[in-house]
């Protein structure tokens, strides 16, 4: 049986995520501060570290796909700890899991990204510029100083699509797929958050997706499932957006 690690996996999406790839005959490791099989703190430096290496053990050193899922919402303070889960909660486990991944049988990884992380113009925001460099410290700073978690949500996000796509090489070389799923708005508790917080209530609530509804975490997770799988043997490095047309609207001159 092929063995498949989630983080985030006991809440919205990873938890849809986690209940398709167990119906595709996956064992799966969550990995969650709670209901988990790892229970660990992506948030800081310590929790990723024994994250991996307690799914390295539940894997016996042989892992055959990896999604890092584990979010923290728009609304979420202090910024710095937005961009400790979504950035380096993400990017850590990544690469921690690299070698046991290139162990597996067809292997590849998948990162939730966010339709948001192209909405600002980030391409030289210098909270995105320390995170590209690792350096979580000074990212912390500076986005504290700014105290704006809404930027600090796309930061973490727009690095993280970057940082995925700026691997593709190695992890080519290692014949591991990477690559990232942007959604649009999802009915899950971290949605719910941010239409709770008087902040970013009004600008979550407007959003109007072409297609007529917002997403269920079955809506990710198919395309997880389909990423992850064999058919999708050709396709690394990519950021495949499901947002029921959210992005094609509000950018349609970009892809
Ligand atoms: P959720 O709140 O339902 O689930 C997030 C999970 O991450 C929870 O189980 C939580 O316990 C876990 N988590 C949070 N902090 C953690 C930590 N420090 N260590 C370990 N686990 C931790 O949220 P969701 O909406 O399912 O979000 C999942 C991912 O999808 C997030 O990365 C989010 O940014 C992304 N996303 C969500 C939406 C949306 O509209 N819901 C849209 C785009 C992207």
């Amino acid at each position: 049986m092929p063995t498949a690690a989630i983080t985030g996996s006991a809440s919205g999406i990873g938890a849809g995520i986690r209940t398709r790839l167990e119906k595709d005959g996956y064992r799966v490791i969550g990995v969650d501060l709670r209901e988990a099989e790892v229970v660990a703190d992506l948030g800081t430096p310590a929790g990723r570290a024994a994250a991996v290496e307690a799914v390295r053990s539940h894997c016996d050193g042989r892992l055959d796909r990896l999604v890092t899922c584990a979010g923290l919402g728009s609304n979420v303070r202090p910024p710095s700890r937005v961009l400790a889960v979504n950035y380096f909660g993400a990017v850590d486990v990544l690469d921690g899991l690299l070698p046991v991944l290139r162990r597996g049988a067809q292997p590849a990884a998948l990162a939730i990204v966010s339709n948001s992380a192209q909405l600002a113009p980030l391409d030289d925001d210098p909270v995105v510029q320390s995170l590209l460099a690792h350096d979580e410290a000074e990212a912390g700073r500076t986005a504290d100083a700014g105290d704006n978690p809404i930027l600090a949500y796309l930061g973490s996000k727009h690095a993280l699509g970057r940082a995925l796509r700026r691997r593709v090489r190695p992890w080519g070389d290692a014949r591991v797929r990477l690559n990232g799923v942007a959604p649009g708005p999802v009915s899950t508790p971290l949605l719910e958050g941010t239409l709770a917080d008087p902040v970013t209530r009004d600008a979550v609530a407007s959003i109007d997706v072409p297609i007529g509804r917002w997403g269920e975490p079955e809506d990710v997770a198919a395309l997880a499932s389909f990423l992850l799988g064999p058919e999708a043997g050709w396709i690394h490095g990519s950021i495949v957006y499901v947002d029921g047309g959210n992005d094609a609207e509000v950018r349609p001159d970009r892809y």
